[in-house]
């Protein structure tokens, strides 16, 4: 086995016992850690040798901190603490996860050992390790790393607790508390790590926005048209878009009071819209310059709903294919552009025809690209304002619509409005 060898070569090389090392080693590889930093951080955490292990390195101010470090000691404020479970070796094993605060910056931490910590504790971390994760340090507070309680605490500029709006949420934020009301909210059984399980999963709101949620230990708190109050919840990406993950640590209680659902999507340039990897409400304004092949009558396999080809499934072979109509076309704003995707319904719009038409038309040119053709007529080059979800991948990124309307500021409407204005002014002259 590969890890095993790299742990072989960090264990002769640091003189230290081979097994321990290979539980780290594990740890960060589980962690998403590539196996080079992986073993680089570790032969920081054990000392290289040049470093003659022993020596606590010099204290830091957390903004003077950077991935170049490779380990040291700091003093800060305990702004939030997130616990959750990763699995290696088979095993579950507790992480916790925040952010440690001082006068001049704040920081991620990952402690691999229960040093209970609580928001609000002002602690010395001495020896802590550094990593990069995203192109910013990180600190890893683990066996090499003594903590200490600070009794007099510091005063910092950032609050402690990790209250947020859902609007804020980004994926890889931890340790987050946030009140919603549960707008959806079903229960799968899903193919777990342990086999079946129960989970939930839905949509929460506040004044803020929506994000998608899953809950992997149901709680009886959360159920939909409800109000919530989740404390340890982390975000994560789920089909490219960000989801708050409620875990077995995560607080859930109920509210008393009523949380408004804010009705406004985000709205945003597409060019920053696609920057930010994926948003799950977004609204746009847009030209349509092209309707992509694949769109119009489609054929989807019985089996995975996928679209086939010639009645040819790629996992499921030969079969009957289902009817179905979907458009995928090209929105774009000049500062980018997504591929908008259309469902049946949307599709019956702007085709202006139902499924039965559309097999009508196809089987009348026997072809059915008409059904696009016609589409292309009816959409390309109008302007669009446009409601969905939007997920960004190595493919590129696609806007599932909800919602896909002609934008009533048009070039045509705005220049039929400035000409009405000028008859007025006219009018107004004579
Ligand atoms: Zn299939």
């Amino acid at each position: 086995m590969e890890l095993d060898n790299h742990a072989e070569d960090l264990a002769s090389d640091l003189g230290i016992d081979k097994e321990e090392v290979k539980a780290d080693l594990q740890n960060l590889v589980e962690y998403s850690v590539p196996v080079d930093e992986a073993k680089q951080s570790l032969r920081r955490k054990y000392g290289d040798g040049s470093s003659g292990g022993g020596g606590t390195p010099s204290a830091k101010d957390i903004g003077e901190i950077t991935p170049d470090d490779s380990n040291v000691t700091v003093t800060g404020v305990v702004l939030t603490t997130g616990k959750r479970s990763i699995r290696y070796q088979g095993d579950d094993h507790v992480i916790v996860e925040g952010r440690l605060a001082d006068e001049t910056g704040v920081i991620d931490y990952t402690a691999w050992e229960d040093f209970g910590l609580s928001p609000g504790d002002t602690i010395t971390a001495g020896n802590a390790g550094v990593r990069e994760w995203d192109g910013k340090p990180e600190l890893n507070l683990g066996e090499s790393t003594s903590l200490s309680f600070e009794s007099d605490s510091l005063e910092v500029p950032y609050e402690a607790g990790g209250d947020a709006q859902l609007a804020d949420l980004q994926t890889g934020d931890r340790a987050v508390t946030i009140e919603v009301t549960v707008v959806e909210c079903e229960r799968r059984t899903i193919d777990g790590r342990d086999g079946e399980t129960e989970i939930l999963s839905g949509v929460l709101g506040d004044e803020s926005g929506r994000l998608p949620f899953t809950n992997w230990d149901p709680a009886p708190e959360i159920e939909e048209g409800g109000t919530v109050r989740i404390e340890n919840a982390y975000v994560q990406e789920f089909r490219g878009v960000p989801e708050v993950n409620v875990s077995e640590f995560s607080t859930v209680t109920s509210l008393e009071r009523e949380i408004d659902v804010g009705a406004d999507a985000t709205t945003m340039t597409l060019g920053e819209a696609v920057a930010t990897g994926g948003i799950y409400d977004l609204e746009v304004v847009g030209n349509l310059i092209a309707v992509r092949d694949g769109s119009g009558l489609i054929q989807r396999c019985p089996e995975c709903y996928r679209v086939i080809q010639k009645g040819q499934c790629r996992t499921h072979g030969d079969v009957d294919g289902i009817d179905d109509l979907r458009v995928k076309a090209i929105l774009d704003d000049g500062t980018g552009s997504v591929t908008v995707v259309l469902d049946d319904e949307l599709t019956e719009e702007v085709y202006d025809g139902t499924l039965e038409d559309a097999l009508e038309q196809a089987r009348e040119a026997m072809d059915q690209e008409v059904v696009a053709d016609t589409i292309r007529e009816h959409v390309v080059g109008r302007e669009y304002r446009v409601r969905g979800h939007l997920s960004v991948d190595e493919y590129g990124a696609n806007l599932d619509a909800e919602s896909f309307e002609e934008s009533d500021d048009d070039p045509e409407t705005r220049a039929s409005a400035f000409l009405d204005s000028v008859a007025d002014l006219e009018e107004v002259r004579s």
